[in-house]
């Protein structure tokens, strides 16, 4: 029997109370390992454990910080293969993409690096005479740091890095799904340095590890991102504690083609927005809004395109699709594909398809003759599913774009200037594209969305500061 692999509390590799198999999307028979799944108790020690680090963690001054974050990103990048292999493994991202995620999270630890020795403050004149004011920023403290599955290292990264940088101690809880690659990183942090308690791992299901995360007293803040129900529970939970939250949520995010577009161009970036990694971002170009001009050339290139796409296992060089990540996620995609049906769409590929091995495989899906008030076009899929809408004009594309709960990712393909401008001032989304796919981001701005898609301070960037800090104005007098 293997062993389990353990959850970091207290600078300790500590046993959960049971232990949970880890399995290969490509491969059902390919076990990856077991991995200790905690329960309160360990969420109360991890919690302690991070509340008596942080005040020393802090009052050691920015170097350490930096210090550590740079050692972690070179750590991070010289494993980057091991690492993107093990994420492709469990989580089905093909291993190019997997690799390139790595590496996104060292660059992004390394960022963070600089940014601890950047915090800004203010000094101001007061209102009275021999008064001076000063505007600093804090850490909050302890926070509670809970991940999904679809970007098992980037995402943990985006929210440990500024978390250690601006003086706090951490507990995460990263998806049931891909305990993998969270405990990689751990051992990563923890080889690189970190104090015992700045950081703690507390791998386990939401409904106990993470609900306890959310009640505990010694968290101050959570920062969450994973689906729409499980963010508006938690907002729910925190308001009544009066936590700090940020939420990154869902997406069901436009990408607009207008006539004047170039085909090749939009082809090319509604097929990687719509499909790669699966579908599985929250980013993904799910609602295609093409005008009545290009409309069938290019819903027939992309499906030509599409149906051409290579869906095979991650580590297989050849794939240029991984698999769905679970079989709860393929049954959901399968039923919106006979939704799509229902609804009166055109539906093109989406069929579960055979590989080499086991796994859970599915042809990527347009569909065609959608119209925004079809839940197909509603709801996020958060798969390789595409919902292609025709609109007759400029103006009806914008409105079809805004026309959604979410507000992630917006993007226009199109050779105008004016409405690409049009696009950029009015798109109801906290990030625009043009002749861009609405996935694919830079690391050192902001990321996050309006409406159901986030809540709270934006991630990433300096921006991250809002969330990870708190604000102190100081008066004193000379005398
Ligand atoms: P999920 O909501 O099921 O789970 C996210 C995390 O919350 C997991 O760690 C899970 O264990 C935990 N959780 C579940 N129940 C909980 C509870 N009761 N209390 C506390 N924690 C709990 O989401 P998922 O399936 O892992 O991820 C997919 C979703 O994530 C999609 O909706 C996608 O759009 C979203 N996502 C958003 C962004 C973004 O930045 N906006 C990025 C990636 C993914």
């Amino acid at each position: 029997m293997t062993q389990p692999h353990l959850n970091l509390i207290a600078g300790a590799w500590c046993p959960g109370e049971t232990a949970t198999m880890n399995r290969n999307p490509s491969d059902l028979s390919d076990e990856i390992g077991l991995y200790a799944a905690g329960n309160a108790e360990d969420v109360a020690r991890a919690a302690e454990a991070a509340a008596q680090a942080q005040a020393a963690w802090f009052d050691a001054g920015p170097q350490p910080r930096a210090d550590l974050l740079d050692r972690i990103a070179t750590l991070i990048e010289a494993r980057a293969t091991e690492i993107g292999t093990m994420l492709a493994r469990e989580e089905g991202k093909i291993l190019p993409e997997a690799v390139a995620e790595t590496r996104r999270a060292a660059q992004i630890f390394r960022f963070f690096a600089g940014e601890a020795l950047r915090i800004p403050g203010q000094a101001l004149a007061s209102v009275r005479a021999g008064v001076d004011v000063e505007i600093t920023r804090e850490p909050l403290g302890v926070v509670g740091l809970i991940t999904p599955w679809n970007f098992p290292i980037a995402i943990p990264a985006w929210k440990i890095a500024p978390a250690l940088a601006y003086g706090n101690a951490v507990v995460m809880k990263p998806a049931d799904l891909t305990p993998g690659t969270a405990h990689l990183l751990a051992q990563i942090i923890h080889e690189a340095g970190c104090p015992a308690g700045v950081f703690n791992l507390v791998m386990g299901p939401g409904s106990t590890v993470g609900a306890a995360m959310l009640d505990h007293p010694l968290i101050g803040g959570i920062s969450f991102t994973g689906s729409v129900p499980t963010g508006r529970m938690i907002a729910r939970r925190a308001a009544e504690q009066m936590k700090k939250v940020q939420l990154e949520m869902g997406g069901k995010n436009p990408m607009v083609v207008l006539d004047d577009a170039d085909l090749a161009t939009a082809v090319s970036v509604c097929l990687n927005g719509a499909f790669f990694s699966t579908g599985q971002r929250c980013t993904a170009s799910s609602r295609l809004i093409v005008q009545a001009g290009i409309h069938d050339a290019f819903v027939e290139e992309l499906a030509r395109q599409a149906a051409a796409l290579r869906v095979g296992p991650a580590l297989d060089a050849a794939s240029q699709i991984g698999p769905v990540a679970s079989l709860s996620q393929l049954e959901g995609n399968l039923s919106y594909v006979r939704l799509a049906s229902d609804e009166g769409c055109e539906v093109l590929g989406g069929e579960r398809l055979n590989g080499p091995t086991e796994g859970f495989f599915q042809r990527p899906a347009l569909f065609v003759g959608a119209r925004n008030t079809m839940r197909v076009a509603r709801e996020e899929i958060f798969g390789p599913c595409a919902a292609v809408i025709k609109v007759a004009d400029f103006d009806e594309a914008l409105a079809v774009a805004n026309d959604s709960d979410f507000g992630l990712s917006a993007g226009i393909c199109t050779s105008s200037l004016r409405h690409a401008r049009a696009f950029k001032r009015h798109a109801q989304a906290g990030m625009v594209m043009v002749n861009l796919p609405t996935a694919g981001v830079d690391y050192h701005v902001p990321f996050g969305g309006r409406k159901g898609s986030s809540l709270g301070p934006r991630e990433q960037g300096s921006h991250a500061a809002e969330f990870y800090t708190t604000v102190k104005t100081a008066y004193s007098f000379a005398g």
